[in-house]
């Protein structure tokens, strides 16, 4: 049985953290200057820092080194405060982490109350974390609040919540509110790479950016989906195609050859992708979240140029150079008409009865812009005509394109067209 990668790589101090530095950054400052209050209020979403965070600023208010005279925003790692709340350490009698989730009723409340009236029983405070803070019932803070308002000088509270409204504001106006964010695509990015590394692990092109996305920003998720990979991977190590299946996401192949299918107006590939797609057990509303990803990226490339791989730092190059590619081949026009139909098709398709139907219906219209009488359908047939496209054929015949490209068994037997 191995640890949890979260738990070999929870951070021990303020620089280890990651994301954050809107956050670590001043308090360290008031740290090091003495400003201590005595009460902090940690909020922001699930698996970003909150709680690590919390522990960190125990251990450094409480380090031996750590005195009025001389201010640190680091912990010694040495005195014995510092090794009990250590990674796997045992924990510090002056260190009190209560989940409010289960501990915060009244009469928990008024527990806590009675212990911090006690002096610290070695180091220089008596730290209480609430983690879940929002928990705590409003009869639970009522009891809390004098505490709060007047606190011994050995006595800090440091509360940690997803949701700092439900602190009741008396509560909320004697803290110092520090908001923790998601940890920003790229910096996850840095930071799985050095775990990989660590860890001796050989991840293919490509591995990592799932990740990232499957994580959602989530420090902790993002180290389990890790984890889980690295539980199910062989000696060569993570690779694309056993990610990508693993966590439900549409491999790039398939977004590749649909979109260039419909920039080549090419009706019988399109509707081959998509018969690959339900073959191969995808989700139709998720290939669909996939496809309009992809147009976003396309955009951003078609509207940033080169600039576009600072934007989009989660795609590889080789990659990146191949939409630049569908980027041109689309058109400004087509794409952002494609992303609106895409879009739209993705509301259509909540609760859907037939995701599929609605799959097809929005193949059929993605490949016919002649079909389309808005501006936007008459943008994107301009698009094409300047390209030296075939949009005339699918205006003034009845469509050759679609219907021979159409599976015989297809529910779109007979497309309108204009
Ligand atoms: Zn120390």
């Amino acid at each position: 049985m191995t640890t949890a990668l979260y738990r070999r790589y929870r951070p021990e101090t303020f620089a280890e953290v990651i994301g954050q530095d809107h956050v670590t950054a001043p308090l360290r400052q008031a740290l090091r200057n003495g400003q201590v209050n005595h009460a902090y209020l940690f909020s922001g979403p699930r698996g970003c820092g909150k709680t690590s965070s919390a522990r960190i600023l125990a251990r450094i208010l409480n380090c031996e080194r750590n005195t009025e005279a001389n201010p640190t925003d680091t912990p010694c790692g040495q005195c014995e405060s510092c090794r009990e709340l250590a990674r796997g350490g045992p924990g510090s009698l002056d260190v009190v982490e209560i989940d409010a989730a289960s501990h915060g009723g009244v009469d928990d409340a008024r527990e806590l109350r009675e212990r911090a009236t006690f002096a610290p029983s070695r180091d220089r405070f008596k730290v209480f974390i609430l983690d879940e803070a929002h928990m705590v019932s409003p009869q639970g803070f009522n009891a809390l609040l004098k505490i709060v308002e007047e606190p011994p000088p050995h006595v800090m509270f440091i509360f940690a919540t997803t949701e700092p409204d439900k602190v009741i504001g008396t509560i909320r106006s004697r803290t110092h509110h520090y908001p923790f964010r998601l940890v920003p695509p790229d910096v996850m990015l840095s930071f799985l790479e050095q775990v990989a590394q660590a860890e001796g692990v050989t991840v293919g092109a490509g591995v990592l950016q799932l990740v990232v996305r499957a994580g959602a920003g989530s420090v902790r998720d993002s180290l389990s989906v890790l984890d889980q990979l690295i539980a199910g991977s062989g000696p060569a190590g993570l690779d694309y195609e056993g990610a990508v299946a693993l966590l439900g996401f549409t491999h790039a192949s398939l977004l590749d050859d649909l979109v260039d299918a419909i920039a080549a107006s090419d009706g019988a590939s399109a509707f081959r992708v998509v018969e690959r797609v339900i073959s191969t057990g995808h989700e139709p509303r998720r290939f669909v979240e996939d496809l309009l990803e992809r147009l976003r990226d396309l955009i951003v490339i078609a509207a940033a140029g080169d600039a576009a791989s600072a934007a989009l730092h989660d795609v590889p190059a080789d990659q990146l150079a191949h939409m630049r590619t569908q980027a041109v081949h689309l058109g400004a026009s087509e794409l952002s008409r494609s992303a609106d139909l895409i879009n739209a098709a993705l509301s259509e398709m909540t609760g859907a009865t037939s995701p599929r139907l609605h799959l097809e219906l929005l193949m059929a219209r993605l490949l016919l812009p002649g079909a389309d009488d808005s501006v936007a359908g008459f943008s994107a047939r301009l698009d094409r005509l300047e390209r030296g496209g075939i949009v005339s054929t699918a205006t003034l015949t009845p469509a050759p394109l679609l219907p021979a490209a159409m599976p015989s068994d297809s529910v779109v037997a007979t497309p309108a067209v204009a």
